[in-house]
């Protein structure tokens, strides 16, 4: 058996005629094989989180981190790598924040905290004031204006982890967060203080992006850890408490950064494109390495294995790390415009950006003119070869990223790695390469390797 594949890799090109099932079966086994052998996704992310490190947009890590990924994908022997310029918004965070707990039952407190990314620093000296909690924005908007006015608004409605999947426990505990400081502004608020949308109790406080509106401006608004969440309710319930915030937050001016991107033209169709991609941007705490360092070197590996087995593909395959993901997404939105302005078809594009965990599968939703029911049921058929590696597909998914090329793509598709810890570790410091076991990576970047040969191979319609 190793005798065929062996012949079938000499060949001066696999594919542009299409593979037999049974010669797909090899190769699939192969580029497991390769992919948990070698490491390279591992190697490369080791390089990422321990030489560069975080890398949020603006930052001198974000740059170093372009230089690095056009550099090393350089080395692929690829048709082009390239960089595409986009303006990115460029937030420091000045510090750390200070928040302090003054309660008449337990004294004052100092609580783990991180402000929330955008937001704006405190004057010197902080803001202190009395703190309100409430579960959601609703129970916030229906709060009389004259009890939220000069108060401290403290969201702590918990991630639901009854949840099977927990990004959609995320998904349902996310707008306190983007949109709690904006409401609480507008009704008068002083400041926000949300708990970290976390999927464990700890004292990690886990950032986000918040949306900064013209009635949050002037709000600082802060992450609590998990404990120090729970530690502040009960304070809560005990009798009137204050909070003490002082944050250093500041909105720069925009900077020029890049996507990065390389890829293998089609051998058949070059004008169609098959596109895998994670974004190179990180928040500034931790290394990035689950969000979304392991996407970046999953996609990268794809196009370094497809040439290291020297497969021609039929469709032009296509690795874009993209930048700004985390706090404006405009490295998605220039990728889109251009696209569509060039009126380049993605028939298929596929992100990876939900950790380093063992991968489930693909979750897959339609483009615009697509039929999801028959895209499915066509992939239905030669998704069972990837079965043995407990590969499968799920309706739903896509990534923030690739949302934007919707009306010029037929798939958008996530690889959904196990979602177990993933929300133990996200915009928090303990997102580092020691959370990643070097062969779940591989897997990631294997299951990805192989199911876009799959879909060069067989396309997503009969
Ligand atoms: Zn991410």
């Amino acid at each position: 058996m190793r005798l065929i594949l062996f012949c079938l890799l000499l060949l001066p090109g696999i594919a542009g005629a299409q593979l037999t099932i049974d010669s797909t079966a090899f190769l699939i086994r192969d580029i497991y094989r390769q992919s948990y052998t070698e490491l390279k996704a591992y190697e490369w992310l080791t390089t990422l989180c321990k030489d560069i490190g975080h890398r949020l947009s603006g930052s001198e890590g974000a740059e170093r981190a372009v230089e690095w990924s056009k550099s090393t994908m350089d080395t692929f022997g690829l048709d082009k790598v390239w960089l595409q310029p986009t303006l990115v918004p460029h937030w420091e965070r000045g510090g750390n924040a200070q928040v302090i707990m003054i309660s008449p039952e337990y004294g004052a407190q100092t609580l783990m905290a991180l402000a929330l990314g955008n937001s704006p620093g405190t004057p010197k000296g902080g803001v202190r004031a009395e703190v309100i909690e409430v579960q959601t924005i609703d129970e916030l908007r229906a709060m009389p204006d004259e009890k939220v006015k000069g108060k401290i608004i403290f969201f702590n409605r918990a991630m639901d982890m009854g949840q099977l999947n927990t990004f959609a426990a995320y998904g349902n505990a996310a707008d306190q967060r983007y949109s709690g400081p904006h409401v609480a502004g507008y009704k008068g608020a002083v400041g926000v203080a949300i708990r970290s949308l976390s999927s464990r109790q700890d004292d990690y406080p886990h950032t986000g992006s918040t949306f900064v509106s013209d009635t949050s401006r002037n709000i600082p608004s802060v992450a609590l850890s998990t404990n120090d969440a729970v530690r502040l309710s009960k304070a809560i319930k005990a009798g009137p408490t204050e909070l003490f915030i002082e944050t250093h937050g500041k909105m720069l001016e925009d900077k020029m950064s890049y996507n990065v991107i390389g890829e293998i033209k089609g051998t058949i169709s070059p004008d169609t494109i098959i596109l895998v991609g994670g974004h190179l941007d990180s928040w500034d705490v931790g290394d990035g390495a689950q969000d979304d360092g392991s996407g970046c070197v999953h996609s990268m590996e794809v196009l370094y294995r497809l040439k290291k087995i020297n497969y021609k593909p039929r469709y032009t395959i296509r690795c874009v790390l993209f930048m700004n993901e985390e706090n404006g997404l405009r490295g998605g939105l220039t990728y889109a415009d251009s696209a569509i302005s060039k009126n380049e078809f993605h028939m298929v594009a596929i992100e990876s950006d939900g950790g380093a965990g063992m991968p489930t599968g693909f979750g897959v939703s339609a483009g615009e003119h697509t039929k999801l029911d028959e895209a499915l049921s066509h992939m239905g058929t030669f998704i069972s070869l990837l079965e043995p590696y407990g590969i499968g597909l799920f309706p739903g998914g896509g990534g923030a990223d690739i949302g934007p090329l919707k009306p010029k793509a037929g798939l958008l598709i996530g690889l959904r790695p196990q979602s177990a810890r993933y929300f133990d570790y996200h915009h928090a410091d303990n997102d580092v390469l020691e959370t990643v076991h070097p062969r779940e990576l591989a897997a990631g970047s294997a299951a990805l390797t192989t199911f876009i040969i799959l879909l060069d191979q067989y396309g997503i319609y009969k």
